[in-house]
């Protein structure tokens, strides 16, 4: 099966473009050497309000959700959300640094926001992700993998190994066996 997704001038086509300006410029030189799966929900183990995209804009609706005056101040974002159709919005340019992984150590280096692509799945830690959000990961990793060749498979990693005191997304509710083998199965 032909790859659904290409990545052009560091945008990934087809996705929704929402621009945040929850960025930086990654230092110089850097390459683009690692994929970090994290998810999200808003409000907590809700799908499809549309509140991350505006979360990641700094506009989340305060009276929403008790929870949300706690993380209102936040100024975070990724790269990538793969909603639970499957559907994926855009942030982020790759080139840019996207603030996901905070405080975070892969492989002996920090502050993984340098080097890496974030993507967000729409999910929670225990409640099982969509077969079209599996399917969706897959064929952005191998564009991505297509455009920035250091992300090798042994390169990409979930917040919680990245973050270990701190996090637990992508949570046991990830199925790295199910991912790693369609990686591997479709070129
Ligand atoms: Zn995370």
């Amino acid at each position: 099966m032909p790859n659904r997704f290409t990545v052009i001038e560091h945008r990934l086509q087809p996705a929704r473009q929402a621009a945040s300006p929850n960025f930086n410029l990654r230092p110089q030189p850097v390459e683009v050497s690692l994929l970090v799966i994290h998810n999200i929900s808003l409000p907590p183990g809700r799908f499809g309000y549309g509140h991350i995209e505006l979360f990641f804009q700094n506009r989340l609706p305060v009276a929403a959700d008790p929870f949300y005056r706690e993380i209102a101040d936040l100024q975070v974002s990724s790269h990538l959300l793969i909603e639970r159709t499957g559907d994926v919005v855009q942030f982020v340019d790759f080139d840019k640094r996207a603030w996901h992984a905070g405080a975070s150590c892969f492989d002996g280096r920090e502050n993984c926001n340098d080097f890496a692509v974030g993507i967000e799945l729409e999910g929670t830690d225990t409640l099982p992700y969509t077969d079209a959000q599996y399917k969706s990961l897959v064929s952005v990793t191998h564009a991505l993998q297509q455009a920035y060749p250091a992300i090798t498979d042994t390169r990409i990693t979930g917040h919680s190994d990245i973050a270990p005191q701190r996090k637990t997304d992508p949570g046991p509710a990830f199925d790295w066996l199910r991912y790693r083998q369609a990686l591997s199965a479709s070129p």
